[in-house]
């Protein structure tokens, strides 16, 4: 059997006719970048989150960058952020020419927030938390810290489309929520489309302005901004996947569930889920400190398998100017060795996910 590690055309499958429809009623309408498919969403998706504005955007690293440049962090700030994520939350910050500053992971693979207050000095603005993998960060800790320092929370929600804390949607502790809505995320489109969400006025507006070159009336530039437009057509089709995103989530769910209780190799650490956390099951992460004998055995019974992330972003060639080097995040290395993400999509048949499991426990692993 092969199974790949994504497949996009089945989730297309599910609600082809009401994706077809939303693409038609685009087509035949006449106007393609920002308009009422773009509001529309902007609408349901606020109110998805439980926040007061959405403002669609480009990508889901625009919405980091410009969360950043938004508050007016630049030059000469820090910005704590997690060791163990996306290149993407870091570029958020270094776009802007400030500091990324880097805190190692817990267990849950999410920032370690035991570890932020020793990483604050007088020039740390803000904290940016990846809820890595689609389980919410320790949110409560967080928010705390951010209280007592007066620090700006930006969360990355890139990976957790519905996953909650303590019952409080993630995208809502801080003052922005950045979605990414790749075609692989949990509710993702058919090409490049993001968004942030926020309660404040002020900074919806001016995300909104920046988003389409620093203007709301056109041709008044009022700011500087870049062009991170959202097209209709991802609009429309985001439409109808978000209302079904709790039944995808769900799925995703039930099939973490059955690799929960299906791997039996001792080789093999399960994800754990924190209390009070949710998970989405974005990716279903296990360790291995023979990783890559695994992943190479799973290959060879056609199973694909990816790492999030190989190399650490301390540690990218890119990232060589901060002056890091191995050893200064030793979790983080340790993680970028041994994590796997095993197939997890939606549409996965139960045959697809058995042939999985039975691999994974009767593998050999040098
Ligand atoms: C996908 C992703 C992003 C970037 O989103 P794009 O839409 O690809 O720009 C940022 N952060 C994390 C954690 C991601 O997984």
């Amino acid at each position: 059997m092969q199974i790949k590690c994504n497949v996009l055309d089945r989730q297309f499958r599910m609600y082809q006719e009401e994706y077809e429809q939303a693409a038609l009623r685009v087509l035949r309408s006449g106007w393609y970048v920002l308009g009422n498919e773009v509001k529309q969403f902007e609408e349901e998706f606020a109110k998805f989150t439980g926040r007061k504005y959405c403002v669609g955007l480009n990508s889901g690293l625009d919405a980091l960058i410009l969360s950043v440049r938004a508050l007016g962090i630049g030059s000469g700030d820090e910005v704590i952020v997690q060791a163990n994520t996306y290149i993407a939350t870091v570029l958020g910050i270094t776009e802007n020419n400030a500091v990324p500053v880097f805190v190692e992971p817990d267990e849950y693979f999410n920032m370690d927030a035991d570890k932020i207050e020793q990483a604050i000095t007088d020039k740390t603005k803000a904290i940016m938390v990846t809820h890595l993998y689609g389980q919410a960060s320790e949110m409560t800790k967080i928010v705390d810290i951010a209280k007592k320092h007066h620090l700006e929370i930006i969360e990355d929600c890139a990976q957790s489309h519905g996953a909650c804390f303590a019952g409080k949607m993630t995208g809502t502790f801080g003052i922005s929520g950045c979605f990414s809505f790749y075609p692989t995320k949990n509710l993702g489109a058919f090409g490049d489309a993001g968004a942030i969400v926020t309660d404040d006025a002020a900074f919806a507006d001016k995300i909104y302005m920046m988003r389409n070159y620093g203007s709301k009336v056109k041709y008044y530039n009022e700011i500087e901004g870049v062009n991170s437009r959202l097209d209709e057509m991802q609009a429309a089709l985001l439409r109808v996947k978000l209302s079904h995103l709790q039944e995808l989530n769900n799925e995703r769910t039930m099939l973490a569930q059955r690799y929960d209780k299906g791997i039996t190799n001792p080789a093999v650490y399960l994800p754990r889920i924190r209390d009070e956390a949710e998970h989405i099951y974005h990716q279903y992460v296990i360790k291995c400190n023979a990783r890559d004998s695994l992943q190479k055995s799973l290959e060879q019974s056609g199973i694909q398998t990816q790492i999030h992330y190989p190399i650490p972003p301390h540690l990218a060639k890119c990232y060589h100017f901060l002056g890091h080097k191995k050893g200064d995040y030793p979790i983080t290395e340790t993680y970028a060795n041994e994590v796997l993400s095993l197939p997890i999509y939606t549409g996965m048949t139960l045959e697809e996910q058995d042939y999985v499991i039975e691999q994974i426990n009767t593998c050999r692993i040098e």
